[in-house]
């Protein structure tokens, strides 16, 4: 499969769209999951063109799994989080529906979790919820 420069992902990275953000430096973008499945649910995507773990440099993979855990870290600070779901899904039978690849930080368990890319959360509270994790860097 051939990656598609138009997925939303790539566009966020164009800052064509925009995304709220918690962490950004050369290589990795973080930011809010806009359909939340639990409060303080954040993305962490490389910025190399990759739509799986399969497709992405070891290099990149490398420094995406700091970066998730360095991610990871603030969103349990900032929300005063008891546990941290980790979850990554590679290909549409996985239920991949974004083809750029990222972790999902979840706080919380993924077992009570809502539903996956279903409901939108408003821009004002995801952006309240951007800001305590931000603290917590
Ligand atoms: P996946 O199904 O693993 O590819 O996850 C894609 C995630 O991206 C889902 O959890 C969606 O809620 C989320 N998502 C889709 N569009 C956007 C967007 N524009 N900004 C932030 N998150 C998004």
């Amino acid at each position: 499969m051939t990656y598609d420069t138009n997925n939303i992902f790539a566009k966020i990275l164009r800052k064509e769209i925009p995304c709220i953000k918690v962490y950004e430096d050369e290589h990795t973008l973080a930011f809010m999951d806009i359909m939340p499945q639990a409060e303080g649910h954040t993305l962490v995507i490389p910025k190399e063109a990759a739509i799986t773990i399969h497709d992405l440099s070891d290099d990149s993979a490398a420094n995406l799994i700091i970066k998730v855990k360095l991610v990871a870290a603030a969103v349990k600070k900032g929300l005063n989080a008891d546990g941290i779901t980790l979850f990554q899904l590679n290909g549409e039978q996985a239920g991949q529906t974004v083809p750029h690849i990222h972790f999902h930080i979840l706080p919380g368990s993924y077992l009570t979790a809502k539903a996956h890319a279903k409901i939108n959360a408003d821009t004002d509270s995801l952006e309240a919820i951007a800001e305590k994790i931000r603290k917590g860097f």
